[in-house]
């Protein structure tokens, strides 16, 4: 089985519970969704087919058992969970960051999903498959990004009406970066004594914020 990879590097993680370890990252080509504050949509076009021998070959020469699957949006690729197996077979921790907008129930539970819940200024605040709450675990992670007061209350509903089983920790509210500042979100996050975690892209404070691969 083959997928489209857009890149592999290693670096730390910027974001998530995570955040500041080293990790390989495998960033899947393709998505299904055009958010307004898309970082990554070089994602969109730039590919190379690789086998998933030839992909845990790449990662194996990384002194590292941290795997994030990203994109563009991972499961739009049949092969996906295919390498998800194939990673957890041979070791690593891995990590997949999803758009929300496709099933996560057959994934190998071991794998731990952060699902990225699409915000209205992103314009994409439809796409989130409702069904994928049922398919959480006690390990998996939440992500809003955050751009408008509008947003933060509509994260804030879905956190109190439907993210009750989900631990406050991994629950992120991510400021757009260059948008939002992160005082103020935080100032509503304290208002409200919201049970959530604010996160930082810590990737885009080390380096320029435009820098790939990293
Ligand atoms: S889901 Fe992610 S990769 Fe796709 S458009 Fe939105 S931010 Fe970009």
């Amino acid at each position: 089985m083959r997928l489209n990879i857009c890149e592999i590097f290693y670096s730390l993680q910027g974001e998530s519970t995570f955040t500041g370890l080293p990790c390989i990252f495998i960033r899947l080509s393709g998505c299904n969704l055009n958010c307004s504050w898309c970082d990554t949509i070089y994602a969109q076009d730039e590919s190379e087919s690789m086998s998933i021998d030839q992909i845990l070959q790449h990662v194996q020469q990384f002194n590292c058992n941290l795997v994030e699957i990203t994109g563009g949006e991972p499961l739009l690729q049949d092969a996906t969970p295919v390498l998800i197996n194939k990673l957890i077979e041979n070791k690593f921790k891995v990590l997949l960051e999803t758009n929300g907008s496709q099933s996560i129930e057959y994934l190998h539970p071991g794998c731990i999903k952060i699902i990225d819940i699409k915000c209205p200024s992103s314009n994409e605040s439809n796409s989130f498959l409702t069904p994928n709450i049922d398919h959480l675990s006690l390990h998996d992670e939440i992500k809003f990004v955050v751009g408008s007061k509008k947003d933060y209350k509509f994260a804030k509903k879905i956190i109190e009406t439907r993210l009750t089983n989900i631990q406050p920790a991994n629950i992120h509210l991510s400021p757009v970066f260059g948008s939002i500042d992160p005082s103020i979100l935080s100032a509503w996050i304290l208002e409200d004594n919201l049970c959530a975690r604010l996160s930082l892209q810590q990737h885009k404070v080390i380096w320029d914020p435009d820098k790939r691969g990293v």
